[in-house]
């Protein structure tokens, strides 16, 4: 009954990506996947990840420096998202993006668009986590108090 464990696994991807809403790695999805099917293996989520991409239900999501996360499309198109700079959790924003039509260079082709806020996330240990440390502004700022 091969066909149904794969129709269970698939609505496995889907339900983990439902009841989260925000994009996942292959590898998050497969961690919080084995909680619906223990036995479902990363290949297996990596595969109905590509086929829900090529049905147009899953669209990848890409960040500087980060893996690629999959999330459902929604239907109104375009979304910004926030990206919590301690635990590097992605969070869809629900506001409206603004259609940008950029001047393309010479040959380029433009595929997509992100917007991305940054900051911190409501976990808790993300809250509590001290804010990147921003460089002083100039070197004047040297009223220091001296220890001794
Ligand atoms: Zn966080």
């Amino acid at each position: 009954m091969a066909m149904i464990r794969r129709t269970r696994q698939r609505r496995a991807v889907l339900d983990v990506l439902e009841a989260n809403d925000r994009p996942l790695t292959p590898g998050e999805l497969h961690e919080l996947a084995r909680g619906h099917d223990p036995r479902i293996g990363l290949r297996t989520v990596y595969r109905h990840v590509r086929q829900l991409v090529a049905e147009g239900r899953l669209i990848g999501v890409d960040y500087p420096g980060q893996p690629r996360r999959y999330e459902l499309v929604s239907p109104g198109g375009g979304q910004a998202h926030f990206i919590c700079r301690i635990c590097s959790r992605v969070f869809p924003l629900e506001i409206e993006v603004p259609v940008i039509n950029p001047p393309n260079p010479p040959g380029f082709v433009i595929e997509g668009e992100e917007v991305i806020f940054y900051g911190r996330c409501n976990n808790p240990a993300c809250r509590r986590a001290s804010a990147p440390r921003r460089r002083p502004q100039s070197r004047s700022d040297s009223s220091k108090a001296r220890s001794g």
